[in-house]
């Protein structure tokens, strides 16, 4: 049995992450504190409970479940957070992975795939970000990641740690089946929220900033499905077992929505209004984020089929209408 340790495979992209290991004959084991995110979500694979920061905690995982490789999800990841409370975004996420990697290097589990964001670029302007693009991170959870992948450059000269990093563009849908979905306490995305104000479990949606230098002035994102990001991941994973070497690959469609964009969607899609109010920008908000690489299609042989504005919000919307974990 080949067991993967999923760091936050309690989480959003983590479960999911767990869900396409089982579906691929891996057993994925969830490694969580249970901070962020549900027990309910550990569905795939058994639940490790442990914490990033007590490296007894990994070292017991390691022990138990022999992993062939690591998948790392688990990290602080809100850019709003990251500006107010930056110590908790360097002090969690950089020491967190230096412990996991450690404990990984001890365990001789060598192969590592890494959960890593278009967040590490920054705002430029007009550039067509791809994995050639230097990273210039404007927050602290920018910072952050891009920290640990230099990290894991050093693990590899250090102790011949392979890694295959992903930058995410903005991760978005939920589940096909229904069984798991984005939930997080406090949600603060934006895709969530709208669908929760469609619902009228909150007043409205705020629109963070209508005069970005944008065509309709709001931010520009580039969303992905959960269930195709987590495909690449599979791919990353049997990239490393085929003996590949390390490698860096954007994760994202190449084609950009404003939120009005997104907010037009979804009220095609729920076929309900959408109650929108216009507020401030938000702290570390770049104007626009869209990938401009095709090298998980070409290399990976990635098919991001189910990343379009429909498929993601009305999987998304038949998730919220099922109540989530809290039923
Ligand atoms: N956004 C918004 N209102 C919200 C939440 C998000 O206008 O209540 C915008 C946000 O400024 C960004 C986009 O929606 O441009 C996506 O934000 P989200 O927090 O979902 O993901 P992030 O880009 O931070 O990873």
């Amino acid at each position: 049995m080949k067991h993967v340790l999923v760091t936050g495979g309690a989480g959003y992209i983590g479960s999911h992450a767990c869900k396409a290991l089982q579906a691929a004959g891996y057993t994925p084991v969830a490694f969580d504190n249970l901070s962020t995110g549900w027990e309910e979500a550990v569905q795939f694979g058994p639940l490790a409970r442990g914490d990033l920061m007590d490296r007894a905690s990994i070292d017991a995982a390691f022990a138990q479940y022999q992993p062939i490789a690591v998948m790392h999800f688990a990290a602080l990841s809100l850019v709003g957070e990251s500006m107010s409370d930056p110590g908790k975004y360097w002090r969690e996420n950089v020491t967190g992975a230096a412990n996991l990697l450690d404990a990984a290097v001890a365990a001789g589990c060598l192969d590592f795939v890494f959960s890593s964001t278009c967040a590490t670029y920054g705002d430029q302007d007009g550039v067509v970000l791809d994995e050639a693009t230097p990273q210039m991170p404007i927050n602290a959870y920018g910072g952050s990641k891009k920290a640990i992948e230099a990290m894991l450059a050093d693990y590899g000269a250090a102790a011949g740690l392979r890694s295959v990093i992903f930058r995410y563009f903005n991760v978005a849908g939920a589940d096909p089946e229904g069984k798991i979905g984005e939930q997080h306490r406090p949600e603060t995305h934006l895709i969530p929220l709208m669908l929760d104000a469609i619902e009228g479990k909150r007043p409205a949606l705020t629109i963070f900033g209508s005069d970005y230098p944008t065509e309709d002035g709001t931010c520009i994102r580039d969303y992905v499905h959960v269930a195709d990001l987590v495909d690449a991941h599979i791919a990353g994973l049997r990239w490393l077992e085929e003996g590949r070497g390390s490698d860096v690959f954007c994760l994202g469609t190449g084609r950009g929505f404003s939120v009005r964009e997104v907010v037009e969607a979804s009220r095609t899609v729920t076929n309900r209004d959408v109650p929108v109010v216009e507020g401030t920008r938000r702290a570390g908000d770049a104007a626009a984020l869209v990938c401009g690489s095709r090298k998980a299609v070409d290399v990976l042989g990635w098919r991001p089929e189910r990343s379009t504005l429909p498929v993601m919000i009305a999987d998304a919307w038949r998730w919220q209408q099922s109540a989530g974990y809290e039923h």
